[in-house]
């Protein structure tokens, strides 16, 4: 199996380029924000939790976003890895990915971080909202916060794959094709 944890503050390009990486490789996108979005569509108890969060821009707690993640890796047939967008987002959810994985005789094999600037963020996360429909996107407080977020929490969890000697961090600005290729020549290079 071949297991990604794709990286990068909101708006860095993640979900685009996982796209292009299921293509090449065959594997099975995991975006927990797009699981948590869907759960909120459906109605279910899982939704009506996340939104609670999502709509402030923090971040749903550990052990819930953990044990959702757990039951997708696991509905999952023969799968030929997986592409984590999203997720960990917490040193606590990449040690507990860690431990998940093992157990599933499996491991990640790299990190690959989109690397954009904040001001440029901010300016892809209000454009995207005018079609994203995402109440997160649309409001300039809730990006900043986001963005905090990002920089509090979810940045320690470079260090936790750095000091795997996992860790590949590629410029996020530029043409979608030629950051799909970076991180492509990134991936072919490890395989
Ligand atoms: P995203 O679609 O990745 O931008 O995530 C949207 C929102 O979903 C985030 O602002 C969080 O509220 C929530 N979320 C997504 N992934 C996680 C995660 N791994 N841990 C906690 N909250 C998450």
């Amino acid at each position: 199996m071949l297991n990604i944890v794709l990286f990068g503050p909101p708006g860095a390009g993640k979900g685009t380029q996982s796209e292009r990486l299921i293509q090449k490789y065959g594997l099975t996108h995991l975006s927990t924000g797009d699981i948590f979005r869907a759960n909120i569509k459906g109605e279910t108890d899982l939704g009506v939790l996340a939104k609670s969060f999502m709509d402030q821009g923090s971040l749903v707690p550990d052990d819930v976003t953990i044990n959702m993640l757990k039951n997708e890796v696991l509905k999952q047939e023969n799968p030929k890895g997986f592409i984590f967008d999203g997720f960990p987002r917490t040193n606590a959810q990449a040690k507990a990915l860690d431990e998940f994985l093992e157990t599933q005789n499996t491991t990640i094999a790299l990190m690959l971080a989109l690397d954009v600037e904040e001001n440029e963020l901010k300016e892809r996360l209000l454009k995207r909202a005018e079609f994203s429909g995402r109440p997160d996107d649309a409001n300039p407080k809730i990006i900043q916060h986001r963005i905090n977020v990002y920089l509090k929490e979810t940045m320690p969890v470079k260090s936790y794959y750095e000091n795997q000697n996992k860790f590949i961090s590629i410029n996020g600005l530029g043409s979608v094709d030629d950051i799909s290729e970076k991180l492509f020549e990134a991936l072919d290079n490890i395989k």
